[in-house]
């Protein structure tokens, strides 16, 4: 037997419904901001992640899965959303559309990671980008999109937590200061913080080793080193949440794992997932645009991880709506009924309902056992006296009342009946 790959995972049949319903969520969230669907593909130039992720992050120093293809190309499978739309934005100058464009995507991401619960190496994003709007609104447009798609999933579990990493002037200054900090630990932190203490200290603050935790609890806060327009469009984004009534925390340590962020960055956050509890993150990166050769324009957006939503949903105890059962099971008693039994539920299908009947030549007996276990609402059992008569008892399995209802008239009891 070959197994599946480690980090993956299988949508068994009973289990489809829930992601359909996370999907319809997505989609109809989406919608109700103007959002359009955007499809990139599963690969890209590997250059792509380096520059849109940016080299001294997590998922571009050790988890892409590179490759070269058979022409020498080095090709990554995209570890997340973003770096595919903007280079598609750039590469087919969407910056000439009407803006702001409003785009979202369901997509899978591949990263090279430790398998753990909510951690794998395929999973699913949903995430929402938005180009061209500098505006604090469209901050609080974003956040609150994202709020209203958890709502929507019936998730009441997280909490929001905000953060301004200011712009490329504040952030100078704000780095300098974390490596003056950081360099009288030094000896103290994790390897590769002390890279990151070289080329990129921000990055030290999203360190996941217990040691480097305790330093960085120590660490300058960013609020404190933001510009006056910095300052004023995070105070901003604050109280356009307030008004909508968006509860948050201001948290100063959260600086996301790309690199292009730039002021506001937020994380929906839940405690009952164990250590992978940020479902959806996000926030603004007004750099990424220029980064892969477009001109200068702004963008923010956010990507839920659908895995991680799964499993919080799960052991919270949301409901997900029942998927969808049979209208009706038609059974046969022998193959002239049996024949009949398959151009009704033909018919009932081609009208739009969802109809069985049987396709391995079971006895009745058993075709009752499979139509219970389909959930089938009613079930009907054509025989001789009912051929002869063109109609056939329609039973209702809550209640077990049953009706005569002539053949021609099945799909119309069903539609007043369901
Ligand atoms: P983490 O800090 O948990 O590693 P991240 O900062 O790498 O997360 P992002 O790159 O912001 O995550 O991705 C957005 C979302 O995608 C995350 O909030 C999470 O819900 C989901 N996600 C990220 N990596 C994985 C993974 N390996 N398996 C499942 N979901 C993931
Ligand atoms: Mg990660």
């Amino acid at each position: 037997m070959i197994n599946i790959p480690k980090g993956t995972k299988d949508v068994l049949p009973d289990q489809s419904y829930k992601w359909q319903f996370i999907e319809d969520c997505a989609r109809s969230t989406a919608a109700a901001f103007g959002m359009k669907e955007v499809r990139t593909p599963v690969f890209e130039h590997t250059e792509l992640f380096l520059r849109g992720v940016g080299d001294t992050t997590d998922i571009v120093n050790k988890e892409m899965y590179t490759f070269l293809d058979k022409g020498g190309r080095s090709i990554t499978l995209k570890p997340e959303g973003t770096a595919g739309v903007a280079r598609m934005f750039v590469e087919k100058g969407l910056s000439s559309a009407a803006l702001p464009l409003k785009a979202y995507y369901i997509t899978p991401c591949y990263r090279y990671e430790r398998p753990q619960a909510g951690r794998l190496r395929e999973f699913h994003q949903f995430g929402i980008e938005m180009f061209g709007a500098s505006a604090p609104s469209a901050d609080a447009e974003v956040i609150f999109a994202a709020s209203s798609f958890l709502q929507k999933l019936g998730i009441k579990d997280t909490r929001l937590e905000i953060n301004s990493i200011g712009c490329k002037t504040c952030r100078a200054e704000y780095n300098a200061a974390l490596r003056k900090y950081f360099s009288g630990y030094s000896e103290k932190m994790c390897p590769v913080c002390r890279e990151r203490l070289e080329k990129n200290p921000l990055r030290i603050l999203d360190c996941k080793e217990e040691e480097c935790r305790k330093i960085i609890s120590g660490a300058p806060s960013i609020l404190d080193y933001l510009c006056d327009d910095c300052a004023a469009h995070f105070s901003s984004v604050r109280s356009l949440l307030d008004k909508q009534g968006v509860q948050y925390t201001v948290n100063s340590g959260i600086v996301r794992g790309l690199d292009y962020y730039t002021r506001t960055v937020f994380e929906f956050v839940s405690t009952a997932i164990g250590a992978q509890g940020t479902v959806c993150g996000g926030g603004r990166y007004d750099g990424l645009i220029s980064e892969l050769g477009g001109s200068s324009v702004p963008a923010i957006g956010f990507a839920a991880g659908i895995e991680r939503l799964m499993l919080l949903m799960e052991n919270t105890g949301v409901e997900f709506p029942q998927p969808p059962v049979p209208a009706i099971y038609v059974a046969g008693m022998d193959d002239d009924s049996r024949a009949e039994a398959f151009s009704i539920v033909n018919g009932l299908r081609q009208k739009g309902l969802c109809a069985e009947t049987d396709l391995m030549n079971r006895s009745v007996k058993a075709q009752m056992k499979y139509a219970d276990k389909t959930g089938a609402k009613f079930v009907a059992v054509i025989g001789g006296e009912e051929l002869a008569d063109r109609a056939v008892n329609i039973k209702k399995m809550s209640d077990g009342t049953s009706q005569s209802v002539a053949f021609e008239d099945i799909y119309n009891y069903l539609k007043q009946n369901i």
